[in-house]
């Protein structure tokens, strides 16, 4: 039986002492053993979405945010800073 144990390592139980492989190894590495990597079904990898929280760029829902950035697109980041503005903007008056 094989199985994953954490995000990076999966066993082999076809051992008197279970076989520990990293993520990147396709097989068991127990001698005479055919084991296989087991599919990763636990945990799948999930990609952040836009942080700007009235995003409705991918067809009215929101969309995911670009690679290194926070948001999907420039509209995005300049809604949520205007946002951002006019929160601190209020708060500042209702101080006074
Ligand atoms: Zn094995
Ligand atoms: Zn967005």
């Amino acid at each position: 039986m094989v199985k994953w144990i954490d995000e990076d390592h999966w066993i082999c139980e076809n051992h008197f002492k279970s076989v520990r492989m990293y993520k990147s190894v396709g097989q068991c590495e127990g001698i005479g053993c055919t084991a296989v990597r087991p599919r990763k079904s636990v945990t799948v990898i999930r990609e952040p979405y836009c942080s700007w929280f009235k995003c409705r760029e991918d067809n009215g829902f929101r969309a995911r945010a670009r690679k290194g950035s926070k948001y999907c697109n420039d509209k995005c980041r300049k809604a949520f800073a205007r946002h951002r503005y006019a929160e601190k903007k209020r708060r500042q008056k209702s101080k006074v």
